[in-house]
């Protein structure tokens, strides 16, 4: 088990420096990263490695609370199978050589060195035995050893250009002013705002001159309305493996009725490649000839009725429900399956694989995971994270365009971006 942090990991540095706010004069240091999560800190971490003097700016009251949270308290931190090719993007190439740089194995190795004890779940998913907290404090200790300094409950105001080149930008904060010669804007995407998620890092770039991808919550909860919501809550808590398709795009998941509509894995997975009105299809029997079933249970059982037969393959609860009051199109016509004719049984069939629902939208980014869009990637060096049009300011993790899917993917986006921009900024 890793060991208990020291008490300047418990307490940053930079809590133990603090000048009282605007008496300070101006501070200079090498690299000022604004966001203290996954990839502002390793950022940090590997900037300070090579000797720059680095300051962290985080608004929260502590680093790393989206780690905190995620994977259920046991942090995701990567997936083994993690590859560029996963990832969504306006352009999709452009997380190739971060990804290539800074692999899952190396995050993989990070976390062994640090002792901390992991296993995996599925998919390639790999989650800490104990908590997340494990990882905050592999990425404190890092940024400890490589002299990091961190300011809590810091709120930037203002970031300006300087002509100078050791000295390109001013950062005004609610500390004090702050001169460097690299920012890294690290301030993440705008999900759960509740937890400090802001829009500042596209504020930025946009001031800066680089273009924003307009964005939608990601791997977020769908919402249903009328008769499909009651049939939602009616089934609260009920969880289906299924294969959900949408654009061309398909995941073999669990779905999971909630209060609100829908959730679980496969839901979250494809609400990624969702637009507003669109339709969703749902196999509940994926793999299965559900036809050939029902002809061979007609054979086999003839006075069984539908919902029986149907009910030694999908829960009990959802077959009823779909029986009377069906979401998505047309009731299970119940009766003895020997009164079923060939066509009947065809379209019992195809109402199960192909069954087709129209969310009425999403729980928005309060719930979502992720954001959708970001800093438009045609204005970043995809080696070095950095604007083109502005030198010395450098975007990672998910404020820039590049998306995951669920599973560790996003914490692996933060590791390789951050890596990254960490060897340049
Ligand atoms: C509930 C939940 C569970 C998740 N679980 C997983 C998982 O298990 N695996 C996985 O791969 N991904 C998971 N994710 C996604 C993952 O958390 C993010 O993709 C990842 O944290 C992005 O890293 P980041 O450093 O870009 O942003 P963040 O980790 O969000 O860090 C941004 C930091 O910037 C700070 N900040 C914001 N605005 C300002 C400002 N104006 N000034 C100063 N600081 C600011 C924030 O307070 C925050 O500390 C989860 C997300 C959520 C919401």
């Amino acid at each position: 088990m890793p060991k208990r942090p020291s008490a300047a990991l418990r307490r940053p540095r930079a809590a133990r420096s603090q000048p009282p706010g605007n008496r300070r004069g101006v501070e200079r240091y090498d690299v000022v990263i604004v966001g203290a999560g996954a990839a502002g800190l390793m950022c940090a971490a590997e900037a300070g490695k090579r000797g720059r003097r680095v300051l962290i700016l985080e608004h929260a009251d502590r680093v790393g609370k989206k780690i905190l949270i995620s994977g259920g308290g046991r942090c995701n931190f990567t997936n083994r199978w993690a590859v560029p090719e996963d990832y969504q993007s306006e352009n999709p190439f452009f997380c190739i050589s971060a990804m290539t740089r800074y692999t899952p194995q190396d995050f993989i190795d990070l976390v062994e060195k640090h002792r901390i004890p992991y296993h995996e779940k599925k998919l390639g998913q790999l989650f800490c035995n104990g908590s997340s907290q494990e990882i905050v404090h592999l990425l404190m200790t890092e940024c400890d050893r490589a002299g990091v300094t961190i300011r809590l409950g810091c709120e930037v105001t203002e970031i300006k250009q300087n002509g100078g080149q050791n000295n390109r930008f001013s950062i005004e904060t609610s500390l004090g002013t702050v001169n460097a010669n690299s920012l890294v804007m690290a301030t993440g995407g705008q999900s759960i705002p509740q937890m400090g998620a802001t829009r500042f890092t596209h504020e930025v770039a946009e001031k800066f001159g680089l273009k924003v991808t307009p964005g939608q919550p990601g791997l977020v909860p769908f919402t249903f309305k009328g008769p499909d919501l009651e049939f939602c809550r009616e089934l609260s808590g009920l969880s289906i493996p299924c294969l959900a398709s949408c654009n061309g795009v398909r995941f073999e998941e669990n779905l999971l009725f909630t209060r609100r509509g829908m959730s679980g894995p496969a839901i979250l997975q494809i609400s990624s490649h969702w637009n507003d009105g669109e339709p969703v299809r749902v196999d509940l029997l994926p793999g299965f000839d559900l036809a050939s079933h029902l002809k061979e249970q007609r054979l086999a059982r003839p006075k069984a009725e539908l919902a029986t037969v149907l009910s030694s393959l999908l829960p009990r609860n959802f077959v009823r429900a779909m029986c009377e009051t069906p979401m998505g199109g047309t009731a299970l016509n119940n009766q003895p399956i020997n009164r079923l004719p060939d066509n009947s049984l065809d379209s019992i069939a195809s109402a199960l694989k192909a069954w087709t629902i129209t969310p009425s939208g999403t729980e928005g980014y309060r719930k979502a995971e992720v954001a959708l869009g970001g800093v438009d990637t045609a204005g970043l060096s995809s080696k070095t994270m950095e604007s083109v049009k502005a030198p010395g300011l450098f975007f990672t993790g998910e404020a820039v365009d590049v998306t995951g899917p669920l599973g560790g993917y996003n914490f692996q986006w933060a590791w390789s971006s951050g890596f990254c921009a960490g060897q340049y900024a």
